[in-house]
């Protein structure tokens, strides 16, 4: 199964991949999650993606779509694939289809997570992660069952991202409408776009999504 979780920022790919990896051994391809692992290490593409990330712009398509090629071609042929915030632009999804075939996979759904605009600036103030296993949570949709301890590992360290600021949200909003929605007719035409109530709450939302893979 390989599948795209589209939707803007905030609208809960990466909470509702968590749940498909923990408990349909999926694979999450998150090319947001490998450029601030660049970022961090300050290797080449970290260096020419940060200043960009900060701003809210997107990253060239040749050094989001090498990062997931890169990827794809590590894993083994048997692990389902959740691509998560890729692709955001047509060349990018021109490019996944190439990679795809080169490797063996077809695209089975696109899965477009639908949220209000004003609740997203809203989900992404409020987001933080666990600095040791980067499990999500949320000011106050999504708190550790025990404050200030991760419910996953125990760690008491937690991290914002700098980018979560409403300036570059804004940002990050209007890419979205300008260059990644227009690519959904691209695979409406093929027949495997689904559409999710993303301002459910997240288990809503996980069981519509497990509905859409058991079909
Ligand atoms: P994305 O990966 O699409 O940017 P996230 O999965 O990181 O979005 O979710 C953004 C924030 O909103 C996180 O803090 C998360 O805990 C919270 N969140 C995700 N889904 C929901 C939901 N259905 N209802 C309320 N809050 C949510
Ligand atoms: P969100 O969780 O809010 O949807 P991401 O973590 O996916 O955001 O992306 C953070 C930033 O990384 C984006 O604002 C953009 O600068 C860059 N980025 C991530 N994925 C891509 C991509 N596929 N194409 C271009 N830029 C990307
Ligand atoms: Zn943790």
């Amino acid at each position: 199964m390989n599948i795209i979780l589209l939707g803007p920022p905030g609208a809960g790919k990466g909470t509702q991949s968590a749940n498909l990896v923990e408990h349909h051994g999926m694979r999450q391809l998150s090319t947001g999650d490998m450029l601030r692992a660049a970022v961090k290490a300050q290797s080449e593409v970290g260096l020419r993606a940060k200043a960009v990330m900060e701003r809210g712009e997107l990253v060239s398509d040749e050094i989001v779509s090498a990062l997931i090629d890169a990827e794809l071609a590590a894993m083994g042929d048997d692990v389902g694939a959740i691509f998560d915030g890729y692709p955001r632009t047509a060349a990018q999804a021109e490019s996944l289809d190439g990679i795809l075939e080169k490797n063996g996979r077809k695209l089975d759904y696109v899965i477009e997570l639908q949220v209000d605009e004003d609740a997203l600036v809203d989900r992404i103030t409020g987001r933080f992660t666990c600095a040791n296993c980067g499990e999500g949570y949320h000011d106050r949709y999504k708190l550790p069952e025990k404050e200030g301890v991760c419910d996953k590992c125990g760690s008491t360290e937690f991290k914002r991202r700098p980018d979560d600021n409403e300036e570059t949200v804004r940002k990050r909003m209007q890419e979205y409408r300008a260059k990644t929605a227009p690519i959904l007719p691209f695979y409406e035409d093929r027949g495997i776009v689904r559409r999710v109530d993303g301002m459910a709450a997240i288990e809503d939302v996980t069981k519509a999504i497990e509905a859409i893979l058991a079909s």
